[in-house]
């Protein structure tokens, strides 16, 4: 596959690939656009079929983290790194120095940060290289409450739009997943009075909300069919396709996974239902903001507030959909290709001020 001719590509400003035979480093770093800042995005550690595949996942990634960092307001751009290399026995501290090197060499034009197979360890070893790297330990840590503030306020955004409520009292809301994400969005549901079913392979974290959140347990392919007001998939991707999207019974479809749409027939086919969708990385952006902040100084509370401001962000995504009838995954790119295209003529951007 040639680059320039790669499904893909999509006039990315630099990929740049890393070699070092000694320590088995072989990278990929994708920097697809830097209108509104250095290129943030995580570092993928994957045993990759081949190169290809590698440069194709660059490509994807890098791309969606310019759409969702220009959509939250960050004023950072869209990159990210890929590693083939098998996470259990390929991941050795010479490689990822070797990594921290390529990083280094690309003068904060990208930052790194942990992603699939790398972890906030893996990180520290990293920056011994390069202070291009964000999200550790001792930085904005972890990032998964933020997260999920986030997600909650995108379901009141949409509770607002498609049901005209201004509060979450007494409805019903079905998370799929319960990990880092998804335990702590029931929290923030239950205490504003949802009445929450919740699903997850882990019995363990089930038991857990049914003790501590008055949960109804579901099992973790029936709750996509859950008679609620909100179904809120939070575990794995590809969870909105042909086969289940008909089994939809919620009006909303509000939650934190990544790729939540299997293809861009997914997104047609709920508007086709009237199903209300909010598009994945629109909603799940509390994790970027709150990464972002690093380099003004890294204050919790500001990355609250403005993780907030996703609430104001859906309502405005709902309701051009609705005015031009076009699924909201559509008009979310539209509005991130927009601010880009508006920074590009001189115009501020969205305003980071508190
Ligand atoms: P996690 O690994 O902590 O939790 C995922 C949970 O989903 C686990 O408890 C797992 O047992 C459960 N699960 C897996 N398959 C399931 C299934 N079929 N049915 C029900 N439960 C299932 O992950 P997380 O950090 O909570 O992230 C959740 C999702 O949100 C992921 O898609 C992630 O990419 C996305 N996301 C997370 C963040 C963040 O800040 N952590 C930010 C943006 C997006």
């Amino acid at each position: 596959m040639t680059l320039f001719d790669a499904a893909e590509f999509d006039d990315h400003q630099s990929v740049t690939y890393g070699f070092d035979r000694a320590v088995g480093l072989r990278a990929i770093i994708a920097i697809h656009d830097t209108t509104l800042g250095p290129a943030l995005g995580g570092c993928r550690l994957w045993p990759y079929g081949g190169e290809d595949e590698a440069l194709s996942d660059a490509l994807r990634l890098s791309r969606a983290m310019t759409f969702k960092h220009a959509l939250a307001g960050t004023r950072q751009g869209g990159g990210k790194a890929v590693i083939i290399a098998d996470p259990r026995v390929g991941k050795t501290p010479a490689l990822l120095a070797a990594f921290g090197r390529l990083v280094d060499s690309l003068g904060g034009r990208y930052i790194t940060a942990e992603d699939v197979g790398t972890s906030a360890e893996d990180m520290a070893v990293v920056v011994r290289e390069t202070r291009h790297v964000a999200g550790l330990a001792e930085g904005s840590g972890d990032p998964s409450p933020v997260t999920a503030f986030g997600v909650f306020h995108g379901i009141r955004a949409a509770v607002r739009h498609r049901l005209g409520r201004g509060d979450l009292a007494g409805l019903r809301i079905a998370v799929q997943g319960l990990g880092h994400v998804g335990f702590a969005l029931c929290r923030y549901l239950r205490k504003a009075g949802a009445r929450l079913a919740v699903a997850d392979l882990d019995p363990g974290a089930v038991a857990r909300a049914v003790a501590e959140l008055d949960a109804e347990p579901a099992g973790t392919d029936a709750i996509i069919a859950a008679e609620v007001d909100v179904l809120a998939p939070c575990a794995r991707g590809g969870v909105l396709n042909a086969e289940t999207i008909p089994l939809i019974r919620a009006p909303i479809v509000a939650g934190a996974a990544n790729n939540q749409l299997a293809d861009d027939a997914a997104g047609r086919l709920l508007m086709s239902r009237g199903i209300l969708y909010a598009p994945d990385y629109a909603i799940n952006a509390g994790g970027v903001i709150n990464i972002s902040l690093e380099d003004e100084g890294y204050d919790r509370d500001r990355a609250l507030t403005r993780t907030a401001r996703i609430y104001d962000t859906l309502l405005e995504i709902f309701r051009r959909a609705e005015a031009e009838g076009l699924p909201t995954g559509e008009v979310a790119d539209r509005m991130a290709r927009e601010r880009i295209a508006a920074a590009r003529g001189g115009e501020p951007g969205p305003d980071r001020r508190d």
